[in-house]
């Protein structure tokens, strides 16, 4: 049996992240992923925008990480020629009452720490973006656009670096509590001897914070995906910032998101669903096209292209009350050493280097 200090279960971006900070030289570290490759599921199937912390409560662990993790990205972004862009970004009120809305919405956003936010009227607006059907538009100039892939490879260029090993293609199937250490089983019929465990393992997370025995019921740990279609306008505009409706109950509403290479892309949408298939309904065109054509007149439904999908690892179900992200030692539950990171939908991407750094204290490490 392999004896190593601590597994990480799952390469996406949380998982890398969290490998990049615990490695070192003399603290071995392991990650698992059951794919042949790092990031294929949330982590390469979302909008890759740098959040900056307009919609969470103030205090919650979704806008703290996310104003952390901003931060943390753009430096590093800085240092190590990761791609990023602060394209700044307009939520876009269509009429007087999503204007009232707006102004709410900027107020609990500044309380949570957001930077350099103004409340524009709608020849304003248009002065940035002449397209817009615009009653008025809040204007965030610390949103951005990143390399997803790139901050991918980066973390596990430092992993691997400090040591870290990658176990491609390779489950962890089995958890036991056993003489003061974790006894992982792994699906290619290994155990793994770990003092600590860090389940980064995004949809799959209830599945695995179950292994050891944790009733993920009782612990309102149970995921419902939600998953969110996109799709690519045929010939996209010189669009020069990311453009947002008012955010809707489940997300943040179709919107216009900038690519790396000038393309633009609608979504995601938010539909609870029961599987992970990842396949565009071509026939949500119009749907599609009637969305933003409430702020970007004149899209029709053949100028899109169906495009990818992202699935969300939700804590709440359709009727539920909103809920934060779950980083958690599980001591208390009678599980020491093992944390768990459950909930890990937007900004998780962007709260990355937050929640590896705050992981990383859980463990005293
Ligand atoms: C539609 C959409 C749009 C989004 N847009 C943004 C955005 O613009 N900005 C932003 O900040 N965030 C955004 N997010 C959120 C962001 O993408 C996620 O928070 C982030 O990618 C989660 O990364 P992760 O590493 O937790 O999960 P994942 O990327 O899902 O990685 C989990 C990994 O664990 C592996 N795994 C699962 N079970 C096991 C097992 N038993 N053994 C081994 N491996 C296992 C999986 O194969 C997977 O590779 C968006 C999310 C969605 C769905």
């Amino acid at each position: 049996m392999e004896e190593v200090d601590g597994v990480v279960v799952g390469a996406g971006v949380v998982g890398l992240a969290t490998a990049a900070r615990l490695a070192r030289p003399g603290r071995s570290v392991v990650v698992l992923e059951r794919h042949p490759v790092h990031g294929t599921e949330t982590s390469s199937r979302n909008s890759e925008v740098v959040h900056a912390g307009l919609y969470y409560p103030p205090g919650s662990l979704k806008s703290r990480l996310c104003h952390e993790g901003r931060r943390a990205l753009y430096r590093l972004a800085d240092t190590a020629g990761i791609f990023v862009k602060k394209v700044g970004k307009l939520v876009v009120a269509v009429d007087p009452a999503e204007a009232g809305g707006l102004a709410a919405l900027a107020d609990k956003a500044r309380a949570a720490g957001a930077e350099g936010l103004a409340l524009l009227d709608g020849g304003e607006a248009r002065r940035r973006v002449p397209q817009l059907k615009a009653e008025a538009a809040l204007w965030s100039p610390e949103t951005g656009i990143v390399d997803s892939e790139e901050l991918m490879r980066h973390y596990i260029a430092v992993a691997e670096d400090a040591g870290a090993m990658f176990l491609f293609k390779t489950a962890l199937t089995s958890a036991e509590r056993r003489d003061g250490a974790w006894v992982l089983g792994l699906d290619s019929g290994e155990t793994v001897r770990a003092r600590w465990v860090v389940n980064a393992a995004g949809l799959h997370g209830d599945v695995v914070a179950a292994l050891p025995g944790l009733d993920v019921d009782a612990a309102g740990y149970r995921l419902h995906p939600c998953k969110g279609d996109y799709f690519r306008m045929k010939r996209p505009p010189a669009l020069p910032h990311l453009v947002y409706p008012m955010p809707g109950r489940h997300g943040l509403g179709v919107h216009l998101t900038l690519e790396r290479g000038g393309g633009v892309r609608l979504g995601p949408d938010a539909c609870f669903v029961d599987s992970h298939d990842y396949a565009v309904d071509a026939a949500k065109a119009a749907e599609f096209a009637a969305a933003v054509s409430r702020y970007w007149p004149g899209v029709r439904a053949e100028d899109l292209l169906p495009d990818q999908s992202g699935i969300r690892p939700k804590l709440s179900g359709p009727k539920d009350a909103w809920r934060d992200f779950v980083v958690a030692e599980e001591s208390a539950r009678g599980f020491p050493g093992w944390v768990n990171l459950l909930g890990i939908e937007s900004p998780g991407l962007t709260a990355s280097p937050a929640i590896a750094e705050m992981t990383a204290s859980l463990l005293d490490a």
